[in-house]
C-alpha cells in the first residue's frame, strides 16, 4: 500500500508543473506554469500545497491552495483555489450543508476522471437545491418548474438545471452513452453557477436593495 502510494506521489511530482486556475488579470482560465511550491504534510503524506504560478498569457503572478484528495484508493491534487492577488470565494461554505456535499463529491469525481459519475452528482446537487427550496418537489423534473413558477431561478437557470437533469440520468443509467471531460467540466461549471446564482449573488442583491431603501 506504502509503494503504491509513494508511487503515485512521486508521478504527481513529476507531472505538477502546471496547474488549471483563473486568471484574475485575465479573467480567463489558464494552466499556469507552477514557479514555486510549499508543500505541508500530515503523516508523510502531502496535505496541501501553496504555490506561485506564472499566467501563460499575461505573465502575471498568481498565488493558489491545492488540498489532497483521495478517491477511489488513488490520490491527487484537488481543484486550486486562488489566494493571491484577490482570494477566490470558497463557495461551499455559503451552501446548505446537502448541496455543498454534492458539489464537493462532483468535484471529487471530476478531479479522480470518473465523468459519468461526476456528471449524476452535478445533478444530485439541483436536487439537494429542489430539496432545500421546495421539501415537497417529488422528482427532478417537477421542483425545477416549481423553482421556476416560484422565480427562486429563471429561465435560463432552469435551462441549466434541466441540461444537468438530464446528463445524470445518462451517468446513472447502463448505456453506452458517455460523459467526456469536457462535458463533465462544462456540468460542473454550471452546477457552481447554479448554486452561486442562489445561495450568494441573490442574498448579496436582496442586502444591496435594502441598504438603498433605508
Ligand atoms: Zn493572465
Amino acid at each position: 500500500m506504502w509503494n503504491k502510494f509513494e508511487n503515485m506521489l512521486f508521478m504527481l511530482r513529476k507531472r505538477g508543473v502546471q496547474v488549471v486556475i483563473d486568471c484574475p488579470f485575465c479573467d480567463i482560465t489558464v494552466e499556469a506554469m507552477e514557479k514555486g511550491v510549499v508543500t505541508v504534510y500530515l503523516d508523510e503524506i502531502p496535505d496541501q500545497k501553496t504555490t506561485l504560478l506564472e499566467c501563460p498569457k499575461c505573465g502575471e503572478a498568481i498565488g493558489a491552495q491545492q488540498r489532497m484528495i483521495y478517491f477511489n484508493d488513488t490520490l491527487d491534487w484537488g481543484r486550486a483555489i486562488r489566494v493571491w492577488p484577490t482570494p477566490q470565494r470558497i463557495l461551499t461554505e455559503s451552501l446548505p450543508p446537502v448541496v455543498a456535499s454534492s458539489l464537493d463529491e462532483a468535484e471529487r469525481c471530476f478531479t479522480g476522471k470518473a465523468y459519468l459519475a461526476c456528471a449524476v452528482m452535478c445533478g444530485r446537487v439541483v436536487e439537494a437545491i429542489c430539496k432545500d427550496k421546495l421539501p415537497n418537489s417529488r422528482n427532478l423534473a417537477g421542483g425545477l418548474k416549481a423553482l421556476l413558477d416560484s422565480q427562486i431561478i429563471d429561465n435560463r437557470i432552469h435551462e441549466w438545471g434541466d441540461a444537468l437533469r438530464i446528463h445524470r440520468n445518462i451517468g446513472a443509467h447502463a448505456t453506452d452513452v458517455q460523459i467526456t471531460k469536457e462535458d463533465a467540466r462544462d456540468l460542473l461549471d454550471f452546477s457552481i453557477a447554479i448554486c452561486d446564482y442562489i445561495y450568494v449573488l441573490t442574498d448579496k442583491f436582496e442586502e444591496f436593495k435594502k441598504r438603498k431603501q433605508s
